[in-house]
């Protein structure tokens, strides 16, 4: 009730090259983390983000919505450190 927990852990936003068209409206929602080609394909960050970081994480969830083709997931990652 009313208490907000920190989460920890990091996310990563992926995309399907299968299912996406390439027109980058994800770069538009989510330019902190969606670059895109010389023919609008995404370049998509691979470097995991805390999930703490609000901001980007919602233009993340923005980006995955606005994907016309369904074609972006966040996936999330519980630990910040790699077993190695
Ligand atoms: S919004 Fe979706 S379909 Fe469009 S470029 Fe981005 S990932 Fe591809």
């Amino acid at each position: 009730m009313g208490v907000v927990r920190r989460r920890s852990g990091s996310f990563v936003l992926k995309v399907n090259p299968i299912l996406c068209d390439g027109f980058g409206h994800c770069h538009e929602l989510a330019p902190e983390l969606v670059d895109v080609d010389e023919w609008g394909y995404p370049i998509v960050a691979t470097e995991p983000v805390p999930l703490s970081n609000s901001g980007v994480l919602q233009s993340a969830r923005y980006a995955v919505r606005g994907c016309p083709r369904q074609a972006l997931s966040i996936e999330r990652s519980n630990d910040t450190e790699k077993p190695q």
